[in-house]
């Protein structure tokens, strides 16, 4: 830290990215980015640009896009916020809505505290349940912005519509934001509650189901004027928040949604088939709706495991918080990847005697 920065952040823990390691080949099962690629539409979409034209800026309205995310989701333009990546709104959503403070589960996606504390909202960390599962009802009433990833990180549950639609109705004068991340691997959508629910802000990412990390594609779904609250939030930061390339790369993603809704089937098959292995090698799997799975050997310490798949070119994602260190965050890859994963583990049981 220097001398110059704002005390206020002296005491900020910036959220830690899964490792992006450079050392050796992995199979990278760490952070929940597609094994397939771009859908072939998006590839000739890129090969199509004109490259010279990158000494323009790009649309800051990005109207052509939003409108296509509108008729693909059955809203307007105007209900359609663009950003670099979702991080960047719930960065933005938390400025903007958390006067009154924020609640989440004390299991989730662990950028919200950070947000929080990087905005000087304060917030409140529900207890999930024994089981990780989230209780609709510690949500009732609260009357603050409610952040509820669903399915949840790292557990993969996922709440119904019908328990988010009950949150809402109890929490009429608050933001409710429902992070959408890995809804495309089996959970349902808040999507539909939008007519109902001016307070309902839906976020979505290019990153895990349509296989476009590295092209920091977010958009959020809500109520003309919420979108326009962050609208003002984007302008007074970053107007031209959505690089060029990523404009034009996301128009052709939607123009070929079949190829990645395909692809989330694929994932989902590989998903059931790999629960089911690992249960077989005796591992307590988390029911997961998303493309990673929770699990935790009961006779080998999560850590460990963690260490063991490393040696053998396997990354998973460990946390060393105590309530959950002794399981891994395992991402879906191909059915060969998986099936080197669990040739793997099952080496390490054997070597660990187990
Ligand atoms: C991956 C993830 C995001 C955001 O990813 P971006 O790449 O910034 O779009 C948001 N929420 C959850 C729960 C995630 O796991």
């Amino acid at each position: 830290m220097s001398r110059f920065l704002h005390p206020r952040f002296e005491a900020l823990e910036a959220y830690t990215p899964g490792e992006q390691p450079k050392d050796r080949r992995y199979i990278k099962l760490n952070t929940n980015e597609s094994p397939y690629p771009p859908s072939p539409q998006v590839l000739t979409a890129l090969g199509q640009e004109d490259l010279e034209n990158l000494r323009l800026y790009s649309d800051p309205v990005g109207f052509s896009l939003r409108e296509k995310l509108g008729k693909l989701y059955g809203i307007k333009a105007d209900q359609v916020f663009l950003s670099n990546g979702s991080d960047d709104i719930l960065n933005f959503a938390f400025l903007a809505f958390g006067e009154k403070g924020a609640c989440f589960p004390n299991t989730t996606y662990s950028f919200y505290p950070v947000f929080c504390q990087l905005h000087g909202v304060g917030y409140s960390a529900v207890p999930v349940g024994s089981d990780f599962s989230v209780s609709p009802a510690d949500y009732y009433d609260q009357n603050r912005l409610i952040v509820l990833a669903n399915p949840n990180a790292p557990t993969g549950m996922a709440l119904s519509r019908a328990d988010i639609r009950g949150i809402l109705e109890r929490n009429r004068d608050s933001i409710v934001l429902i992070d959408e991340a890995y809804v495309d691997f089996g959970a349902e959508s808040a999507v539909p509650l939008l007519a109902d629910y001016e307070n309902l802000l839906v976020v979505m990412t290019y990153s895990k189901s349509r296989s476009m990390a590295g092209a920091r594609l977010g958009f959020a779904l809500g109520s003309p004027a919420v979108i326009a609250d962050l609208e003002t939030i984007k302008y007074s930061t970053n107007p031209y928040n959505i690089n060029r390339l990523s404009m034009k790369l996301a128009e052709a993603a939607v123009d070929s949604d079949d190829y990645f809704r395909q692809n989330c089937k694929k994932i989902v098959a590989t998903r059931e088939q790999t629960v089911v292995k690992l249960k077989k090698c005796g591992f307590q799997v988390l029911p997961s709706k998303a493309n990673f799975l929770f699990a935790r050997h009961p006779h080998l310490d999560g850590g460990r495991l963690y260490e063991a798949l490393r040696e053998r070119g396997i990354l998973v994602r460990h946390f060393t918080r105590t309530d959950i260190c002794q399981y891994n965050r395992i991402t879906i890859g191909t059915p060969e990847e998986m099936q080197a994963l669990l040739t793997a583990i099952a080496d390490i049981l054997d070597k660990e005697g187990i």
